[in-house]
């Protein structure tokens, strides 16, 4: 009955859809075993009328036009340069690291980016090629600034020794030696103007797509006709776990409305060293929301124990090991394509998982069925 079976209704799902359905005619049914689409990039208002993110802050970023014009096919949007401060020593400094940040830490007058090199070049660490996630911030801003911005934060969000973590993991934030505190310094920042959820919703809006929530793919095979499938969920859990199960990191969270207009001066507040929780965020400084009223999140990082959402890949060596071996299991299967974060177990952000898609689509399946 339906040429392809989709599982999971995210981005490497819905955007895997949209195409098969649009660009080759065929027919999808799209399954989800969450309420909703858009899987971790879901929005949803809450009961007091705020926009927020269900699982956890989802600031949209890309130098790839290909994948933006994409996605713009099916929403405007606000663009908003995210903007992060660290509470470091009772205040709030500028994350990534920068001119700001090294001068209102320790009282300095630094004034161009060739003193800030020279100041980072007289505390760094010569680690050679950094190995890990420690050594990949120590051998750029040294240990001071490492333990007091990274150590706690990494530690709260893996509960691993940054020593045993891959460099990939805090080589995602930056160094500056100027004043620029944007988060990401990508041409394309911001959020849909309507949410994330309205924006999967006309992506997957064509006569061609099924979708079924709060359905898991096992319960409909063999009672559902399709040819081939595309994967997005866990790829250990696909093959019932037969090599030991990869480990992930889920979260808790906290959401909080006051009645007030605004709670913190910026969207997102990281906490390396007080609390048990990792980062606040205001949803309304994204959104550009106006109500009298403010909703936060707090956001508890843990172990992914059975039956709790799986949000993060652990990139470790052998978790990647692990991972190879569920890998060359899948690539034997040549009517089944795995895709995305959990399928392909890498921390991805969302530019990187549409790009994937986009790509398996023209490499994989556009011209098989062009033939
Ligand atoms: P998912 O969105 O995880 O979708 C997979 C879907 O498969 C889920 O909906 C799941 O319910 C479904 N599924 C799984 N197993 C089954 C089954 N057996 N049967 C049926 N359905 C199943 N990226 C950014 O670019 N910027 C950010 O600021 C950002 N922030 C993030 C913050 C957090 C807390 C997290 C967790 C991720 C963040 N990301 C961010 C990454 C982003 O969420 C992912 O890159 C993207 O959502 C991955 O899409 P996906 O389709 O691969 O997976
Ligand atoms: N990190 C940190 N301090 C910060 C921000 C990030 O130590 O203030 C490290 C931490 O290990 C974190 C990683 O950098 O897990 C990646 O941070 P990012 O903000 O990209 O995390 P995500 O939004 O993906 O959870």
């Amino acid at each position: 009955m339906f040429d392809y079976l989709i599982v999971g209704a995210g981005y490497s799902g819905s955007v895997l859809a949209e195409r098969i359905a649009k660009e080759l005619n065929k027919k999808v049914l799209v399954v989800d075993r969450r309420s909703h689409i858009a899987g971790n990039a879901y929005d949803h208002y809450n009961e007091d009328g705020i926009l927020v993110h269900k699982y956890g802050p989802h600031w949209f970023h890309t130098n790839d036009k290909k994948v933006f014009d994409y996605l713009s096919e099916f929403t405007e949007w606000r663009f908003n340069y995210h903007r992060v401060k660290t509470y470091v020593d009772g205040r709030l400094l500028p994350i990534p690291i920068n001119m700001d940040t090294l001068n209102e830490l320790y009282g300095l007058k630094l004034q161009s980016p060739e003193e800030v090199q020279a100041f980072f070049d007289g505390v760094k660490v010569d680690t050679g090629n950094p190995a890990n996630s420690e050594e990949m911030v120590i051998s750029q801003v040294g240990e001071d600034l490492y333990k007091k911005f990274f150590k706690g934060y990494t530690l709260k969000q893996w509960e691993i020794d940054p020593k045993d973590l891959a460099a990939s993991v805090t080589a995602r934030i930056p160094t500056r030696t100027n004043r620029d505190d944007r988060y990401f310094t990508d041409t394309y920042q911001g959020v849909p103007k309507h949410g994330y959820t309205e924006m999967f919703s006309k992506m997957l809006d064509h006569p061609n797509i099924s979708v079924m929530l709060q359905t898991d793919y096992k319960d409909i095979i063999g009672k559902i006709e399709f040819g081939k499938m595309i994967y997005s969920g866990p790829i250990d859990s696909f093959f019932d776990y037969k090599f030991g199960k990869l480990p992930y990191r889920s979260l808790r969270f906290e959401h909080e409305t006051f009645n007030q207009e605004n709670y913190q001066s910026h969207q997102q507040i990281n906490y390396p060293n007080d609390y048990d929780f990792t980062r606040i965020v205001e949803w309304k400084h994204a959104t550009g929301q106006k109500s009298p009223v403010t909703t936060i999140t707090r956001e508890y990082s843990l172990l992914a124990e059975e039956g709790m959402e799986k949000y993060y890949p652990i990139p470790k060596e052998d978790n990647h090991e692990l991972y190879k071996q569920y890998k060359a299991e899948a690539d034997k299967l040549d009517d089944v394509i795995f895709c995305g974060r959990l399928a392909d177990y890498k921390y991805y952000n969302m530019d990187q998982v549409v790009a994937r898609a986009l790509m398996l689509f023209e490499k994989k399946l556009s011209n098989t069925h062009q033939e």
